[in-house]
């Protein structure tokens, strides 16, 4: 299964954090790649340094036509999930959602467009009371892959963290990618 991520309503100032926050969410919870509709050049390489750092091959490309996206995707063959307070429970469709090949996965910032309520395969909510891009995405993506993304490892990494009950531990992998 492939999952990218579609970040909709970015503004680069007002949303620095959530929108960081929502890419670390996405990569750390198995998604390929995230789309951002407004370009943000320093969100971009923000986030390239963490992978260059922490390993994998997770990609971000900003300045999106979402609408484009979406549609050429749609006709490609990618389910459309997005994510909303108004849609259907998670747990009502999660067993529809794990078949999907290949899943766009939508989260709004301030309002959403009207259109992409319809342009949607799937309105889903988690929990029908409002909360936030960040926890919704997280708990999505941890529901489709049943938890076991967060023992996936991150190829060609520097830095990886040896799991300790106490302290902080922390191992430097060489520019080879060998330990
Ligand atoms: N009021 C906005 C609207 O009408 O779309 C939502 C703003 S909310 C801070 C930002 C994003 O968080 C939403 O676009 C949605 O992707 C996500 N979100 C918030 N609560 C959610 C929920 N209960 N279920 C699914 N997604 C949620």
């Amino acid at each position: 299964m492939e999952i990218v991520v579609l970040r909709v309503g970015h503004r680069p100032e007002r949303d620095k954090r959530v929108s960081t926050h929502v890419c670390l969410v996405a990569r750390a919870f198995g998604a390929s790649g995230i789309l951002i509709d407004r370009e943000d050049k320093r969100l971009e390489s923000k986030i390239s340094d963490l992978v260059d750092k922490w390993g994998g091959e997770f990609w971000i490309r900003s300045g999106i036509n979402w609408k484009r996206e979406i549609k050429e995707r749609k006709k490609k063959g990618w389910r459309i999930v997005h994510l909303t307070m108004y849609g259907i429970n998670v747990d009502d469709v999660i067993n529809e959602i794990r078949k999907y090949e290949k899943i766009l996965v939508i989260v709004g910032s301030e309002k959403v467009p009207r259109e992409i309520y319809d342009l949607a395969d799937l309105n889903v909510a988690i929990g029908n009371q409002p909360h936030s891009e960040i926890s919704a995405l997280a708990i999505l993506l941890d529901r489709i892959f049943s938890g076991e993304e967060l023992k996936r490892e991150f190829k060609n990494c520097k830095i990886r963290i040896i799991p300790s009950k106490r302290g902080k531990t922390v191992l430097r992998v060489d520019s080879l990618g060998e330990e």
